[in-house]
């Protein structure tokens, strides 16, 4: 009898989930095993990072449990760090295999779909290592939410008015989606809370977005982007275009156009690039580190090799010129590639004819905070609370699974019904300092 396929997917976000949960329900028994490899045992929903940093929905609903989720499939929390598909085998290292000093663990499959996503772009800019935040993962998110309510809490209790206005003035970099609606989404959440603070007011909270090009939001349109512009800086907001971040040494944000603004908070969303581990492979790589990819999302003249998502470069069919043009990092394509690619592997394995990947870009949704967001969608536009809720109702549709989606509509619902959560939970991240005080406090009385 024939030995089953070993179908090895890098990666259980976007590509790599939708991927494993359609080849798991389409399988014949005996046919194949889907082995699924993730540093994390969950699928993040991204789209809704900006809302959990509100605290419209809490993290544990933002993201999908991947064991839960892909029940016939072999799912390793684990990273990989190489792939040698020459010898069809991975390098995985594991939780266990760091704790045991083993070092990586080789894992053989016979097809490979590759679909580690992205990483954030960054810049050689002074202090950023140092200082700054990225917006790509449910902890960055949950972390600047607290950081962000830790430091009105600072600015409440200190004497020092330079500290006051350091820990009031949130800087961020990036005019996309990401920077956007992480922004909007936080300042909603923060200027609301300030009204719980007896010597806060709103005004007192600076919010800086810095964007390097002359617009924001390019997803939207020009119309819209425009309209998400006057938007934010009615509300306030500090938005420079054509202006670059120069600096971030010493907390102080120095940008292209002389301006200086002392700050405990830099969120970088400046955009995203090919994950790294796409070089520790021996496949070809565009001059964007992307995987070359042909419109049947097959590594670009190799066998048995698979990529999609924003780690993948894949012609656009639907562009004037698809020689030259690539489908964007987006979560549009990436579901939509998943479903082709799940197609295509399973008629490779069958010997039945590949399908190209073509979808036309349908355009965005983006929310500006509670109740106020921006849209241009099949040639609509929106905006207020029109966009808003169809930004919600869009990515409601489109999170996985209906247990998921139940989930995340209660939360709505209550959330409309009760005032917001203003409560930082930052002591979370050290949850021994209550112990090892006690564990001081009760020394051994022969002791002294
Ligand atoms: C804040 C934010 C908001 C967004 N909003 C939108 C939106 O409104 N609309 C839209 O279209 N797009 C949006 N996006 C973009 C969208 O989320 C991405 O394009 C999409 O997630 C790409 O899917 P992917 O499968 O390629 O990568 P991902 O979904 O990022 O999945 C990659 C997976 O690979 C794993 N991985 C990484 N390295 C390794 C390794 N070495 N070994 C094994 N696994 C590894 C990661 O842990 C991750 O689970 C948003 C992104 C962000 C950050």
């Amino acid at each position: 009898m024939k030995e089953p396929a070993r179908i090895l997917v890098v990666g259980g976000g976007y590509v790599g989930m939708y991927t494993a949960l359609r080849l798991q329900r389409k399988l014949r028994r005996g046919e194949a095993t889907v082995i699924v490899v993730d540093p994390e045992p969950y699928m993040t929903y991204q789209p809704f990072l900006p809302e959990a940093a509100a605290g419209s929905i809490s993290p544990r609903h933002v993201v999908v449990p991947l064991r839960r989720t892909l029940d016939k499939c072999q799912v390793v929390i684990g990273e990989v760090k190489s792939v040698d598909h020459a010898k069809r085998t991975a390098a995985i290292t594991t939780l266990a295999s760091h704790e045991e000093g083993t070092g990586a663990v080789q894992i053989r499959y016979d097809e490979l779909i590759l679909a580690p996503g992205s990483v954030s772009r960054t810049l050689p800019v002074p202090g950023l290592a140092d200082y700054g935040i990225g917006f790509k993962t449910v902890e960055e998110a949950i972390g600047l939410r607290n950081h962000v309510l830790e430091q009105m809490d600072i600015a409440s209790s200190t004497r020092d008015p330079a500290v006051r206005d350091a820990a009031l003035t949130f800087v961020f970099v990036g005019g996309g989606y990401a920077g956007v609606e992480a922004l909007a989404e936080l300042e909603d959440m923060a200027r609301y809370a300030a009204r719980y603070y007896h010597n806060l007011e709103p005004d007192d909270l600076k919010f800086v977005l810095v964007e390097a090009t002359g617009r924001i939001l390019p997803e939207v349109g020009e119309e819209m982007g425009a309209y998400a512009l006057r938007e934010l800086r009615g509300r306030n907001i500090d938005v420079r275009l054509d202006t670059r971040l120069d600096s971030c040494a010493d907390r102080i944000a120095v940008l292209s156009d002389g301006s200086r603004f002392p700050t405990r908070t830099l969120v970088w969303t400046a955009g995203v690039k090919a994950h790294p581990v796409l070089a520790a492979t021996d496949l070809p790589l565009n001059g964007r580190g992307r995987l070359k990819c042909t419109p049947t999302l097959g590594v670009d003249g190799v066998e048995h090799a698979w990529g999609a998502g924003d780690a993948a470069a894949v012609p656009d069919l639907t562009a004037d010129d698809p020689e030259t043009t690539v489908c964007a990092p987006n979560a549009q394509h990436a579901v939509r590639q998943a479903k082709v690619l799940a197609h295509n592997v399973l008629a490779s394995l069958r010997g039945k004819p590949l399908k190209d990947y073509r979808h036309k870009y349908v355009g965005s949704v983006a929310s500006l905070g509670l109740h106020k967001g921006v849209a241009h969608v099949y040639g609509r536009k929106l905006k207020g609370y029109p966009a808003w809720f169809m930004h919600r109702a869009y990515h409601l549709s489109r999170i996985p699974t209906f247990n998921r989606k139940a989930r995340v509509l209660a939360e709505w619902t209550l959330t409309g019904l009760f005032k917001r959560e203003i409560v930082s939970l930052g002591s979370l991240e050290n949850p021994r300092a209550e112990f090892e005080l006690a564990a001081d406090t009760g020394r051994h009385p022969e002791a002294s």
